[in-house]
């Protein structure tokens, strides 16, 4: 039979049904073209919620597909066995997006923001793109009182300067004192360390005078603390936010794939400076997070990038949050 004579049959015997099909599948496709560019404009790439009495929103300053997760992630692992989860996941093996996701709390009295997404340099790929999506939230660049960056990898730290002048001109600066110490110590200036030690010195060293260091437990304002989470970087920093009774923590980096990292925290991740160490900060920040059934925002979850863990040996297994702030 050629294939001419089957589509004649299959259409002899579907009749109607055969058009009734074809219709819709014609509109969809034609649908879905528009919808390319309409989401666009329907997912301005923020996402607002309240927590207490503050007003707290993830921005998505881009996402950037790449190959992985192995070996970028589980690069202790046999390619194999991320496959594998990976498609226990519906997620593809070969390729993964990676979102960058700074946040903004408006505690009612300061506009707060975590972490600058990577700034202009990214802009022509499509990322860098906090400025404007934080101005279509509500949020000019000059309103936010405070930065405060949770270590000093080029993804947190890009969006600081906007052509060579301080991005955010009317802010002052809070970071942790051990990654201050660690990138701005003489030695990072050569070696593996160099280019982003170099990135350090162009966008956080001017800024310094302005800028407040903490060690573990100490405030960035009334209801917000940082909280000691080491490995990732060597002075990288989570933070615990609390206002009229409900909780939430930014664990920035602790987790940087949100099935690899959640349900894997013991699997070695590129990204992690001290691999040993990143994995006991996992642990110990979703323990804690597992057990409180806290919400939590992770600077590369998902975009909108809040959600709860259950713990599921041996890790944790991760539920993107709904409508729970909402009520
Ligand atoms: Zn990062």
């Amino acid at each position: 039979m050629t294939g001419k004579t089957d589509r004649r049959t299959m259409f002899k015997l579907a009749g109607g049904a055969a058009m009734a099909l074809t219709a819709p599948q014609i509109m969809v496709r034609a649908a879905s073209a528009q919808i390319a560019t309409a989401s666009e404009v329907a997912n301005p790439g923020f996402h607002n919620f309240k927590l207490g009495d503050f007003r707290v929103t993830t921005i998505l300053d881009g996402g950037r597909p790449s190959d992985g997760p192995h070996p970028i992630f589980g690069e202790n692992q046999e390619a194999t066995a991320v496959a594998e989860l990976m498609e226990a996941n519906f997620l593809p093996s070969d390729q993964f997006v990676n979102g960058f996701a700074p946040v903004i709390i408006d505690t009612g009295a300061e506009k707060i923001l975590f972490d600058t997404g990577l700034g202009e340099g990214a802009r022509a790929n499509g990322l860098g793109q906090l400025r404007e999506r934080m101005q279509a939230a509500g949020h000019q660049p000059d309103e936010i009182d405070v930065v405060v960056l949770t270590h000093f990898h080029g993804d947190h730290i890009g969006g600081l300067m906007e052509g060579g002048e301080p991005a955010f001109a009317n802010a002052r600066y809070v970071t942790g004192q051990v990654e201050y110490d660690f990138w701005t110590a003489p030695e990072r200036a050569e070696g593996q360390t160099a280019d982003a030690a170099q990135a350090v010195a162009s966008n956080v060293v001017p800024l310094a005078e302005n800028m407040t260091f903490l060690a573990d437990g100490d405030e960035v304002v009334s209801g917000i603390s940082a909280v000691a989470a080491f490995g990732h970087s060597p002075g990288h920093m989570a933070f615990s936010v609390e206002s009229g009774g409900r909780r939430l923590m930014l664990v920035a980096d602790a987790a940087n794939h949100y099935v690899a990292s959640l349900m894997r925290p013991d699997w070695h991740v590129r990204f992690d400076m001290d691999k040993e160490m990143a994995t006991e900060t996992r642990m110990r920040l979703f323990d804690m997070i597992a057990t409180d059934r806290i919400p939590f925002i992770g600077y590369h979850m998902p975009f909108p990038a809040v959600g709860f863990v259950e713990k599921i040996e041996p890790g944790y297994r991760y539920v993107p949050a709904t409508y729970q702030f909402d009520l």
